[in-house]
């Protein structure tokens, strides 16, 4: 554990301090002033090795690399069920923030089974041609069987104002059990971002004529 810290949740005071002590970052830009939990995952806060660090410094070059480090941040959402999630902010994504969020249906009703293009109507068995690449029959379009959602995240601020000496101790235990799996996902995050650092980064060159990195299991 690197950001996890242990929280005595029968104690009103260490969890105040836990919550009240924890880093803050912008939801979105400084100038609408509004907060949230927050992490500082600057490659030289990560508690690297020096080689661990400029191979770090490679990395974050690789096309994908997001995508795969982001799936510790889908497990987080999915245990909230959609209504906090963790995006990244500031220049470079130094800082990861905990934010609002929920699902809401896209309103798609049917997708192309040759391009996948997802369409706003309903479609019927011998009426089910795609717009766009005009397949039909079994290869056109089918409607969903379950209508697809999509995560919105919201970037109000969270206990901008809270004085949590207030809360009773449930809300108390509750909000530091949020932000302690914030912060146990943030671990998850920098320890899959480590486990990608052995693995080989090559080069390859695609007919467009420009370079991409992509990474190699070592
Ligand atoms: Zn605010
Ligand atoms: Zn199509």
């Amino acid at each position: 554990m690197h950001f996890q810290k242990s929280v005595d949740t029968t104690s009103r005071e260490e969890m105040i301090a836990f919550l009240s002590g924890h880093f803050r970052y912008d939801t979105m830009r400084a100038w609408n002033k509004c907060q949230s939990y927050a992490l500082n995952v600057k490659v030289h806060r990560l508690g690297l090795s020096t080689e661990q660090c400029s191979k770090a410094y490679d990395i974050l070059q690789v096309e994908g690399l997001w995508e795969s480090l982001n799936e510790c941040i889908h497990e987080f959402e999915q245990e909230h069920e959609g209504r906090f999630t963790i995006c990244s902010n500031g220049r470079s994504s130094g800082y990861l923030v905990l934010l609002q969020s929920e699902y809401r249906l896209t309103g798609h009703q049917s997708y192309c089974r040759s391009c996948y293009q997802r369409n706003f109507k309903l479609c019927a068995l011998n009426d089910n041609r795609c717009g766009r690449c005009g397949a039909d029959g079994e290869k056109g379009r089918v409607n969903y069987q379950t209508p697809p959602k999509e995560l919105v995240t919201h970037h109000a601020g969270i206990d901008e104002d809270a004085d949590f000496d207030e809360w009773s101790l449930e809300q108390l235990q509750d909000r530091v059990k949020l932000v302690d799996g914030f912060d146990k996902a943030c671990d998850q995050v920098r320890e899959r971002f480590i486990d990608l650092l052995s693995e080989e980064i090559v080069e390859e060159t695609f007919y467009v004529p420009q370079k991409r990195m992509v990474l190699k299991s070592a």
